[in-house]
């Protein structure tokens, strides 16, 4: 917890200010300032490292101290030699010496702060605010179902392109879309579903009751135990397949736009099925 949990808190009361109040202070801040001294000091070439010789480096950084300040001195004597001190003839106003600063800070009526006071984010030492594929949000500022993702188009795959409000929506129309299937399983297939269904935040009983499907063997696996086929369909698909397949003989005939029809009825499966050829079959030869 780095900022001050209890910041209204009676600061002689407090025995926990946040972590940062002992990064900031005491002999934390004396270390801290200690290491920078031997990193700089480090690149400009000295021969000092903090943990491979800390006593040099502190000894350093003490020299370092005293030869700063008689510097400043040093240089703030000449600068007063040259242009004399106005601070020493009159006292400054408290104005100035309560301290002025451009920061613009808001209240409301009662006195409390609006608008102003915000903190700054600490940087990190890793790449910030690098937006890819067009996002708009860094990855990791959306997190949802255990999954991070990107705010921006709520997306959960890393790699993924921005897709906007657009991708949104369609995302919400396909987990709707699940839930009704879900639902409509569980009004289909009774108690258990029922109870899944509850657990996933759908009421099964209440779902709107699914438009009758129309059934297709699109894949022809699935074949269902109360199959009945239609006798007048039947002999039509029969008679269409014979025309596709003289079509297919044909390559003259064929068309150059071809538009699919990939609703298949049981009764097309089944004329495929009886008009197509086996190749094991010993009196294919025989046939037609
Ligand atoms: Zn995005």
């Amino acid at each position: 917890m780095r900022e001050d949990p209890l910041p209204d808190a009676d600061p002689n009361e407090k025995f926990y200010e946040g972590d940062n109040q002992y990064r900031m202070s005491g002999q934390a801040l004396e270390f801290k300032q200690l290491n920078i001294h031997a990193w700089e000091a480090f690149d400009k070439g000295q021969d000092i490292h903090m943990q491979a010789a800390p006593s040099q480096a502190e000894l350093l950084f003490r020299n370092y101290k005293v030869i700063k300040e008689k510097l400043k001195s040093k240089t703030k004597d000449t600068i007063m030699e040259k242009y004399g001190n106005a601070a020493t003839e009159e006292e400054i106003p408290m104005e100035l010496l309560l301290g002025q600063s451009e920061r613009q800070v808001e209240y409301d009526r009662a006195g409390r702060v609006i608008k102003g006071m915000e903190t700054s984010l600490p940087k990190s030492k890793y790449e910030e605010d690098v937006f890819i594929n067009n996002h708009t949000s860094v990855w990791g500022s959306w997190w949802k179902d255990h999954q991070w993702g990107y705010k921006c188009c709520k997306q959960t795959i890393r790699n993924s392109y921005c897709t906007g409000a657009a991708g949104i929506e369609a995302a919400e129309a396909a987990t709707d879309l699940m839930k009704a299937n879900i639902a409509r399983k569980a009004t289909s297939e009774g108690g258990f579903f029922i109870e899944f269904a509850w657990i996933l935040g759908i009421n099964a009983l209440n779902a709107p009751a699914p438009a009758e499907e129309k059934k297709l063997a699109t894949w022809g696996t699935e074949v269902p135990e109360d199959l009945v086929l239609d006798e007048k369909l039947l002999t039509e698909a029969l008679k269409k397949e014979d025309e596709r397949r003289r079509e297919e003989k044909d390559e003259r005939k064929r068309k150059y736009n071809v538009r699919w029809n990939d609703e298949v009825t049981a009764e097309e499966m089944e004329a495929y099925r009886m008009k197509k050829v086996h190749h094991d079959d010993p009196m294919k030869d025989f046939l037609n």
